[in-house]
């Protein structure tokens, strides 16, 4: 279980992005975390994979734990030991490589017979990288990119995974392809932990929803509260579902 407790962020200047943030991710669900634009989902993730330094940002109090044991003093590559893999926004691929090699970057670490099996897997979960092995990631369209992050940041099997908006400019189909591939991670038992701003897809395959506004959780509740309560949507979620 991934656990935030009481979390305070600031940016330079002490803009105060998250404020007493509490929220905990069950493990093999996935949580989804909505709210409008600049409400502090970004730097959610960002803390909970240990990026804030990167915007000279810093936690000023609270605490983020992995099966109880605290994590957020810890730099990027201890996270990725502990098995923390995230995919950014923007996804963060080598546009020069081929996919196979994009692949075989993120299993850095693995012997080979190992890696070998990890990139066959990967290529069972998303038959359309087998098919495009050998071209260059840059000549993917946006949701095969998306699928190619998502391919190399599970590739390790990693424990939690954190994922910044996956849906972001890509077809409707291919958001409903993103869709299933992230239940069916968290199928496996990895931990999601999830911002969407598609609350209607991210709610169809989360357990639960945390809804952030102006660095505060205004709501914790299961999903499919979010979902099917036209009452609460509309509280939460600015007048109703985003399906885009
Ligand atoms: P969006 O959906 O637009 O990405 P968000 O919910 O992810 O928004 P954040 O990007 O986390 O929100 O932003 C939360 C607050 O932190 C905002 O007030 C934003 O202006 C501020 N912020 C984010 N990044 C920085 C930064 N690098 N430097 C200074 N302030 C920042």
């Amino acid at each position: 279980m991934l656990e935030v407790q009481d979390l305070t962020v600031t940016y330079p200047g002490g803009a105060e992005a998250l404020r007493g943030v509490g929220l905990s991710v069950p493990t093999g669900e996935v949580t989804t975390v909505l709210g409008a634009n600049g409400a502090g989902k970004t730097s959610l993730l960002r803390a909970v994979g240990g990026l804030l330094p990167q915007y000279r940002a810093a936690i000023r109090s609270g605490s983020i734990t992995l099966d109880g044991k605290p994590i957020h003093a810890l730099p990027p590559w201890a996270l990725v030991r502990l098995g923390l893999a995230q995919v950014l926004e923007g996804r963060h691929i080598f546009t020069d490589l081929s996919v196979r090699d994009n692949l075989l970057v993120g299993g850095q670490g693995l012997g080979r017979a190992e890696l070998a099996e990890a990139v066959e897997r990967t290529f069972e979960q998303f038959p359309v990288l087998r098919e495009k092995a050998d071209t260059s990631a840059g000549y993917l369209s946006g949701g095969e990119q998306q699928m190619l992050a998502i391919g190399r940041a599970t590739l390790k099997k990693p424990r939690v995974l954190l994922l910044d908006e996956p849906s972001l400019g890509l077809s409707p189909l291919m958001m409903e392809r993103i869709g299933v591939v992230v239940a069916e991670i968290a199928a496996s038992g990895v931990t999601v932990l999830l911002v969407e701003q598609n609350a209607r897809l991210a709610l169809s395959i989360s357990r639960q929803a945390v809804v952030l506004a102006n660095g505060r959780v205004v709501a914790a509740c299961p999903a499919h509260e979010l979902l099917d309560d036209d009452k609460l949507s509309a509280a939460y979620l600015g007048g109703g579902l985003v399906a885009t």
